[in-house]
């Protein structure tokens, strides 16, 4: 009977197996994949697929280490055994697999369960081997030496008890298939190590992780997560800059790791290491220690800053089997520490807590966005000089079925800073796309919609087929749409030509461009030379501080460029008249803020401008 409790994918027992590196065609250590191969790994595979187990060899490598994990019952399963072997721990006998003669005398391969073995397990990998006949082993066995042997050891002495027909046969076998699988291993080497830093990818940790960790010894590791700002070393340091430090990196960290530790690049160029301590303060100094030797870096002349590299670590608990998950949250806490000016954070259980509901949103993005969760609201924006209602800007909130409605505060900034801003961003323009057709249905005049784009949507390569792609789905007047560059992150220098390239080619489409935030953050009187804008949006920390002198001064300044350059001049966050008067004086021309609406779900705002209309 299967064990059907634990064929539940997330509730699985894991089983660690002993495995007998030389073995072959049997069971044996690969030294390019660094995995045990073999008709007993692939049969125990079969096995755990059926029966619902998760069943991991245990931290393979050439040595036979099968007596040591016995005597330390570290494993369930002692593989690879002949009947006259003996382990400590071991008992009830073995399973027996596959028979071989060998010089007239038959020999019995099997398994050696060990006491710490769950007798549920024991009684299922009986019922499963008993299933399986002799022909089943040879077609196994046949299909094992498809692989070619991992030395030149491997005819003896499994080979002479399998027959030399079969022997030949396994021969032939070797020299049709062996080129063939020599590439596979080649291609899934090349996976597993980075081609530049020759350091492992996320793969090779992955496989690390699962492979030598377990319940056991897990908590005598921590992750620490270094996060770099390639893209700042590059803006410091000019052309290649960013791979020399990238290099440099991992030469301080190989130099200052132990070869307990585990050395990782991640897709993003971060850099990981998988480091054997369970002393969280010995982590944290061995960090700080790698910390000063980074910032020692000559970036052609230039000092890095502080932010340039902090990293997060994170003490591995006895129940982190998910390294994703591990990887999230160390990768969050190298985030933080650089928001919050620090070099190190160590994953405490409250921002794990943070962690985990920012993860678990991420999860629900895309099902909130299948099911229509995210919805448009608008919020009014009107002249400086008529104070009629002119146009909306769309914003997005996130009606959460089990949270309740969710402000973009709470799910824009992690969007940004897990790269999947762009799902979100499009489909607000689809929306706002949709609102605009509906409104020309209606003849409500000139009456735009703004949508609020993401720096790093708008400079990605596809920007403005996707732009075209929504567009074409939609019937209305295009100059009505108008598009927010938003301030929250910097783009890259390579971002930075993309950009200008997206503005020139989204506006010849006929759409408008302007700039949110302007005059904060990362916008300037520099882009206003380098991008061809439509117009900007001056940020409310402006309004707010435009009673001081130098506040007026700069608010002036402003929209006089502005004006100068051909541009509209939109200011947002206007709370009282105060500012309204000021604003007027100083000729802007559009105005928004809750001195004249709160956004509105999209409903509401469609029938205040068909109300209006009507009154008219
Ligand atoms: P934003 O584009 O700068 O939008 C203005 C924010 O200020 C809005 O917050 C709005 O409700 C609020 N606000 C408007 N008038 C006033 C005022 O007079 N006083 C004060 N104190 N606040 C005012 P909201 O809706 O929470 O949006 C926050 C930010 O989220 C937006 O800032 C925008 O950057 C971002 N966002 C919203 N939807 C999207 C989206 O679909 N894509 C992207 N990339 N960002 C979005
Ligand atoms: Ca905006
Ligand atoms: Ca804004």
């Amino acid at each position: 009977m299967k064990n059907e409790a634990d064929s539940v994918e997330n509730s699985k027992t894991v089983i660690y197996v002993a495995g007998n590196p030389s073995l072959y065609p049997l069971e044996y250590y690969d030294p390019e994949t660094e995995t045990y191969q073999g008709a007993i790994p692939a049969f125990l595979e079969q096995f755990a697929q059926e029966y619902g187990y998760t069943v991991t060899y245990y931290q393979p490598g050439p040595t036979d280490r099968r007596a040591d994990l016995a005597a330390n019952q570290q494993v369930d399963l002692i593989s690879g055994c002949t009947e006259g072997d003996s382990f400590a721990h071991t008992s009830g006998g073995g399973i027996p697999l596959f028979q071989a003669e060998d010089s007239g005398e038959t020999i019995s391969y099997q398994l050696r369960l060990t006491r710490v073995a769950p007798a549920s397990f024991q009684k299922d990998l009986r019922e499963f081997a008993e299933g399986q006949s002799q022909e089943v082993w040879s077609g196994a066995l046949l299909t094992a030496a498809e692989e070619s042997p991992p030395s030149q050891t491997w005819l003896a002495p499994l080979a002479a008890g399998l027959g030399i027909a079969v022997c030949l046969l396994l021969a032939a076998l070797l020299l049709l298939l062996g080129r063939r699988r020599r590439k596979g291993r080649q291609a899934q080497a090349a996976r597993l190590t980075d081609p530049v830093t020759g350091i492992g990818t996320e793969a090779r940790l992955a496989q690390v992780f699962s492979h030598s960790l377990n319940e056991h010894n897990r908590i005598l590791f921590c992750l620490i997560y270094f996060r770099l700002d390639l893209d700042h070393i590059g803006r410091l340091g000019g052309y290649g800059a960013e791979k020399d430090f990238r290099q440099f990196a991992v030469q301080t960290l190989q130099a200052q790791a132990t070869p307990a530790d585990t050395l990782a690049q991640t897709a993003s160029g971060d850099l990981v290491v998988l480091k054997m301590t369970e002393d969280v303060k010995t982590a944290r100094s061995w960090t700080q220690t790698v910390l000063r030797k980074l910032k020692e870096y000559d970036c052609a002349g230039h000092p890095l800053n502080p932010q340039d590299a902090t990293a997060g670590i994170y003490p591995l608990k006895a129940e982190d089997r998910q390294l994703d998950t591990v990887l999230f949250h160390a990768r969050q806490c190298a985030l933080a520490a650089r928001r919050e000016g620090k070099e190190c954070r160590v994953c405490g259980a409250e921002h794990c807590k943070i962690c985990q509901e920012e993860r678990q949103l991420l999860l629900e993005v895309s099902r909130g966005l299948e099911q229509q969760e995210f919805q448009l609201y608008l919020q009014f924006f009107v002249d400086a000089h008529s104070f009629q209602i002119v146009g909306g800007e769309a914003l997005s909130r996130w009606n959460h079925p089990q949270l309740g409605v969710l402000s973009p505060g709470r799910f824009i900034p992690l969007l940004e800073r897990e790269g999947r801003v762009s799902l979100l961003d499009f489909y607000s323009m689809e929306r706002a796309c949709a609102f605009l057709e509906e409104l020309a249905g209606r003849q409500t005049g000139n009456f735009f919609v703004s949508c609020n784009f993401s720096r790093q949507t708008f400079s990605s390569p596809d920007f403005v087929k996707q732009c075209s792609a929504i567009l074409e789905r939609y019937a209305f007047d295009r100059k009505l749409l108008i598009l927010e560059v938003t301030e929250t992150q910097r783009v890259s220098k390579e971002g930075h030509a993309q950009m200008q390239q997206n503005i020139m080619d989204v506006r010849a489409l006929g759409v408008r461009v302007i700039f949110d935030d302007f005059g904060m953050g990362f916008s300037s009187f520099h882009d206003l030379q380098e991008y061809p804008m439509d117009g900007l949006k001056l940020d409310k920390y402006l309004v707010d501080h435009m009673w001081t002198p130098r506040g007026k001064a700069i608010l002036g300044g402003l929209v006089q460029t502005g004006h100068a350059l051909g541009l509209t001049i939109l200011a947002e966050g206007v709370e009282s008249d105060q500012q309204v008067e000021v604003l007027r004086q100083l000729h802007c021309d559009v105005l928004q803020g809750y001195r004249f609406s709160v956004p509105v779900p999209a409903d509401e705002a469609k029938r205040q401008i068909w109300d209006r209309k009507q009154a008219d």
